[in-house]
């Protein structure tokens, strides 16, 4: 069995700002925020990554985003919010049990993304599409 802090905080372990739990998920406060209340919603077992999860433990972990998303908007007022998910080391996944970030974003608040896009031909696109929907 792994050691991950996300483990420890699921199994009560290690300690957190729970602001959510089901009995599959937890949500806690991010202990290096980005911003106020930023959260990161887990499943309690654990599993690497989103390829890792069985279908229904991911419907239950995205529920509980939903919901969260929710109680910012009622009792924040928060209605601008990252949810974002990395999944894989070079997608910059630092803890290796699944997790969503539910960042609350706010006009100049310097945390905006800047992805390098790129240009794929026409052919390029309708490869890429006949691929995914095969
Ligand atoms: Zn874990």
């Amino acid at each position: 069995m792994e050691d991950y802090i996300f483990c420890r905080i699921a199994v009560g372990t290690s300690g957190c700002w729970k602001m959510w739990e089901t009995s599959q998920t937890i949500a806690f406060l991010d202990i290096n925020p980005v911003s106020r209340y930023h959260t990161l919603v887990i499943p309690k077992k654990h599993y690497a990554n989103i390829f890792d999860i069985p279908d229904d433990e991911l419907r239950e972990v995205a529920s509980a985003v939903g919901e969260i998303a929710k109680r910012f908007k009622e009792k924040l007022g928060v209605s601008h919010k990252q949810i974002l998910s990395n999944n894989g080391r070079e997608a910059q996944q630092e803890v290796l049990h699944l997790h969503f970030h539910l960042i609350p974003r706010s006009s100049g608040d310097g945390n905006n993304l800047r992805w390098k896009t790129i240009r794929p031909s026409r052919e390029e696109f309708e490869e890429m599409a006949s691929i995914l929907n095969t």
